[in-house]
């Protein structure tokens, strides 16, 4: 699979994921069919797709479009969904894959995420769907007592049905990786985690990489996601990243855009990147990052960027810290 996703990532049992993919969170359920209809038509392979997004049967409708216009095979595309935090259980494993497939219209996924490595209380699927953080509108987040090691389990036995290609883990940091790795019989094949200039993880992407897990970069604009969830810092002193100078002047080096810039520096490092973008010229740049590479002390001067700037918090949205150290 290499085409304008660039050369393929190639996973532990020796299928390729794409580069580069299409994130689906906070696509609105109106637009998402066209938008996965129209990413595939400009050459997107792979979807990043998640039970919590709410959109799972849209976007199975524009991969049904595309496949039944003969644009591409199934075999030629790459989803990845996420199990939810509601469903850890044993028993919920199956049934909330079972929900994901029916609702995209396929038999399997090519990659399966633990979305977090937290369990919360069942919410039974015909309840309320997708269930989000609360147990009730509005109310408490209620963790459940579940290992992590049944949650695993369950996942390998997906891979074993064939219902996903592969499993991997999510928002996951590196002791509890190292944890899994203990009892693994199906080691993971991916970790999706938040990581951009601001937030830049050399040491969990280093230890993901030394164990032949692949490594999915997620939020790689920085604060641009949070902005409109109202989850970005503000004030006069906060550089948004795509305007930081140092950002603009490497883009404009290479006559490339700062998006650019960013999701090549984590194809640099090894890691697959998923923006999402609704606009049409925006899909198309940020699939086209293989003309050009960043040299590898533009990488550093990015990277000198850090300042352990975590977006996507759990401990901020769910009071749950699953990064307090
Ligand atoms: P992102 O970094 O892809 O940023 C999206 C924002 O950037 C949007 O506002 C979009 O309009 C803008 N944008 C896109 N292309 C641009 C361009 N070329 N120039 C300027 N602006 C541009 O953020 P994201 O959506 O948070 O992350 C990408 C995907 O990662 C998600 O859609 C989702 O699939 C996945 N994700 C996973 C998790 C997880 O817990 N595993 C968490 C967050 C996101």
């Amino acid at each position: 699979m290499s085409s304008s996703t660039g050369p393929a990532i190639t996973l532990r049992n020796g299928l390729k994921m794409p580069t580069v993919g299409l994130g689906m969170w906070k696509v609105s359920r109106a637009t998402a069919s066209d938008q996965v209809y129209q990413a595939i038509k400009a050459g997107y392979r792979l979807f990043d797709c998640a039970c919590d997004y709410g959109n799972e049967s849209e976007v199975g409708s524009g991969i049904a479009r595309a496949l039944s216009e003969g644009l591409v095979t199934r075999k030629d595309l790459f989803i990845t969904s996420k199990l939810w935090c509601t469903y850890h259980r044993r028993e919920h494993v199956e049934p909330a894959i079972q929900r994901t497939l029916q609702d995209l219209g396929l038999d399997y996924v090519d990659l399966y995420l633990v979305h977090f490595p937290i369990a919360l209380k069942h919410v039974p699927i015909e309840q309320r769907y997708p269930p989000e953080w609360s147990y009730e509108v509005g109310g408490p987040v209620i963790t459940d007592n579940v290992p992590y090691q049944e949650t695993w389990q369950a996942m390998e036995c997906l891979f074993d049905k064939g219902l996903a290609k592969n499993i991997g883990i999510s928002n996951m940091p590196g002791a509890l990786i190292y944890d899994v790795l203990t009892y693994a019989r199906i080691k993971p094949a991916v970790l999706q985690i938040e990581v951009h200039p601001y937030l830049v993880r050399e040491q969990l992407v280093s230890l993901a990489h030394s164990e032949g897990i692949a490594v999915t970069a997620y939020s790689s604009f920085g604060d641009t996601s949070y902005q409109e969830i109202n989850m970005a810092p503000t004030g006069s002193e906060f550089k948004p990243l795509l305007k930081y100078e140092l950002v603009a002047d490497i883009a404009a080096k290479y006559a490339k855009s700062p998006a650019q810039v960013l999701l090549r520096w984590a194809v640099e490092r090894g890691c697959a990147v998923i923006p999402k973008s609704s606009s049409p010229t925006r899909l198309r740049e940020n699939l086209s990052l293989f003309d050009f590479a960043l040299s590898a002390d533009d990488v550093q001067r990015i990277s000198a960027l850090d300042r352990n700037l975590r977006l996507n918090d759990p401990a901020k949205y769910a009071k749950r810290a699953i990064w307090a150290s």
